[in-house]
């Protein structure tokens, strides 16, 4: 069985950070490192409702990998890990191939899952892959839209991508369900905000709506029938891989691998993890932290492949910026408990955001 000095799993916003690091540091990863990813891009969240909202193309949202990875000496193997058995250093691809690693890094996210309860009478739409969401949006925009769409979740991605679909789709009737609050781990400014955008584009909004079961064509929450639609979008609770959990690396209740602040698996130092399927207390999961963890795991994963310690920790950030797009001219800007929409927020969104791709590209 082939045998790699270094696996990264996934093209997560932490790996790609860390491979354009390591391209302007020029460093070299110990030959025959890969990483696996089911394809050949990676998608850029941040931009994902810019574009369904029309203001970008799908190839200005994403990354090339090939490219990075050759800088840094990091072969591309496309595929999917489907099993991971940390004890012998091992993973299985879909394909049945199996590959041995002496260091793993975990950068393969999370994505939506839909209630256990479901008859499928609803066709179901993950936020997650990217890729898969915008095909069928873009497949809807031009023919047999839904009539009734339901947006299951009500954080920053559910409410962008809320109002990003109400421009897409305009003959749709959206409806929002969030199990709390809308925004929650926001500032209440910033749902004060959205609640009146979301009565102008005609989105109906439900807040404390746990949506348990889809039975009949329609959104239960526990016995009661809350809402029909013919199509359900999932954009939250988030889960890691399921072979994650089953791998003997310790994980927390969503199936994500509890880390130390050095981003080192908290019960096997072979492995690191970052962004969504990591688990590190007070580290909120978004694109944000993970972009930032990037930096760490570039400068600990070379450590530990020289054969040193991984020393730096990682310290989540408390009061990060927040820009949430509004599928128009403006965006809100959050910080510090203060919210604000403005049409300078698009443009250092849209500044941010555009850097970010173009530091991957080494534009
Ligand atoms: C619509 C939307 C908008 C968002 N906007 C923002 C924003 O503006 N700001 C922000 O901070 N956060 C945002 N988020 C949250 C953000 O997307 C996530 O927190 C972020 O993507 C976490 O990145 P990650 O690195 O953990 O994984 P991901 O970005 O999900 O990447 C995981 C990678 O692993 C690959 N992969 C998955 N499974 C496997 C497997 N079995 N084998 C091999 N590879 C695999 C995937 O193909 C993917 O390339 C948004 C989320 C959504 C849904």
């Amino acid at each position: 069985m082939p045998s790699v000095p270094l696996l990264l799993a996934g093209a997560g916003h932490a790996h790609l950070v860390t491979l354009q690091r390591w391209r302007a540091q020029g460093y070299r990863a110990p030959a025959g490192s890969c990483l696996i990813n089911p394809t050949a891009q990676a998608w850029y969240s941040g931009m994902l409702p810019g574009l369904l909202a029309g203001r970008w193309q799908a190839e200005q949202c994403c990354v090339e990998l090939a490219p990075l990875c050759a800088a840094v000496g990091v072969s591309l193997q496309l595929g999917e890990i489907t099993q991971l058995d940390a004890n012998t250093q091992q993973v299985q691809l879909a394909d049945q191939s199996r590959l041995r690693w002496q260091w793993l890094s975990l950068g393969v996210g999370g994505t939506p899952q839909a209630p256990v309860d479901n008859d499928h009478s609803i066709a179901l739409l993950p936020a997650k892959p990217f890729a898969g969401l915008y095909q069928q949006c873009r497949a809807w925009q031009q023919q047999d839209a839904p009539q009734r769409l339901a947006v299951i979740g009500g954080g920053a991605a559910a409410v962008e991508l809320a109002l990003a679909l109400a421009r897409l789709l305009p003959a749709t009737q959206l409806s929002l369900f969030s199990a709390g609050p809308l925004l929650a781990a926001l500032p209440a400014r910033a749902t004060n905000l959205v609640r009146p955008l979301l009565r102008q584009r005609g989105i109906s909004y439900h807040e404390g709506v746990t949506v348990t079961a889809i039975q009949s064509g329609q959104l239960w929450q526990d016995s009661q029938a809350i809402s029909a639609a013919d199509a359900a979008l999932l954009a939250s609770g988030n889960m890691a891989p399921r072979w994650l959990a089953e791998s003997a690396i310790t994980c927390d209740a969503t199936g994500a691998v509890r880390i130390q602040p050095n981003l080192q698996s908290s019960s096997h130092p072979q492995v690191f993890a970052t962004g969504d399927c990591a688990s590190l207390p007070d580290c909120p999961h978004n694109g944000v932290q993970a972009v930032r963890q990037g930096a760490v795991l570039a400068e600990n994963l070379s450590q530990v492949l020289s054969g040193g310690q991984a020393t730096r920790p990682f310290k989540p950030s408390r009061h990060s910026l927040a820009l949430l797009a509004t599928a128009d001219e403006q965006a809100i800007a959050i910080r510090n408990g203060l919210a604000l929409r403005s049409r300078l927020a698009l443009m250092l969104k849209d500044r941010l955001d555009n850097g970010f791709i173009r530091t991957l590209r080494g534009d």
